[in-house]
């Protein structure tokens, strides 16, 4: 007899692995939530999703542009008078959502709706987290992405006293969110030390609230630390950059505040739009 993945789970949970139901849109665990970590199977515990390849896609549902290696089974669903693409999971069947392609919303092309019951997020516990303002953030979001080590990038709004600011209000420049780039990385892999040289030797840190044509709070240099030896680092850090500016050096070292995730047109901005730079 086939085990049964699904008696341990509440209705609700049931509704949707067993019987394929839908979770009302915007009202699930993960539609909002951008940690670092992977997503299994609610059924089974198969891993099913990186949330590296976790974006809004404004849908409600939790989104991803992509599965782990087989993880994944596809059906025809032909129920609803559409022809719909369904996924499950691979090890137990458990329905997942739909599959979408075409939409053209990341660089994959591909959005899996997936129902926030029908997953568990478990963090990977191995990263740090870190945050840099360093003028616009598309820019510095490029400059962090390809470095090896970085296992989540994305850009937002840090340090101001409003609450999920849009970009709008924060280019009006009186919410005093800074823009930023929000890493989780691998400490073995990179270190804070490194990551902080990689903040000097990308902006210039003597103009105050200002890089290069972009003028405003939201463009001020700043490295918000997650951890006192954070801090340390960074503060020492300044020290031998000194010496390569003539005006002094105006970069914030703060605690870091609540990160809110940038709208997604933001996210991966440079390369998916085929840009080198800002004008910076
Ligand atoms: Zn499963």
């Amino acid at each position: 007899m086939a085990k049964d993945y699904f008696s341990h789970l509440s209705s609700e949970e049931k509704h949707i692995l067993k019987d394929k139901g839908t979770e009302v849109s915007f009202t699930g665990k993960y539609n909002d939530f951008y940690e670092a970590g992977v997503f299994v199977c609610r059924a089974c515990k198969n891993p099913l999703y990186e949330s590296n390849t976790k974006f809004n896609s404004g849908c409600g549902w939790p989104s991803f542009d992509d599965e782990m290696a087989g993880a994944i089974v596809r059906y025809e669903d032909l129920s609803g008078g559409r022809i719909r693409t369904e996924i499950c999971c691979a090890n137990c069947d458990g329905h997942l959502g739909h599959v979408f392609e075409g939409e053209q919303i990341t660089g994959k092309d591909t959005r899996h709706c997936v129902n926030s019951l029908s997953i568990k997020f478990i963090p990977h516990t191995n990263l740090e987290q870190a945050t840099f303002g360093a003028g616009c953030f598309w820019h510095v979001e490029k400059v962090f992405k390809t470095t090896e080590g970085i296992y989540l990038s994305s850009v937002g709004y840090m340090g101001g006293d409003s609450e999920n600011p849009t970009y709008k209000e924060v280019c009006k420049g009186n919410t005093y969110h800074a823009e930023v780039v929000h890493l989780y990385f691998n400490p073995d892999k990179v270190s804070y030390e490194d990551l902080s040289q990689i903040f000097w030797d990308n902006h210039n840190p003597t103009t105050l609230n200002k890089q290069g044509v972009d003028e405003g709070t939201q463009y001020r240099s700043v490295i918000f630390y997650h951890s006192d030896k954070q801090k340390s680092i960074a503060e020492k850090s300044i020290i031998p950059q000194q010496s390569k500016w003539k005006n002094p050096i105006v970069t914030q070292v703060l605690p870091a505040k609540k990160f809110y995730r940038a709208e997604e047109y933001h996210q991966n901005y440079l390369n998916k739009n085929n840009l080198g730079s800002c004008g910076l």
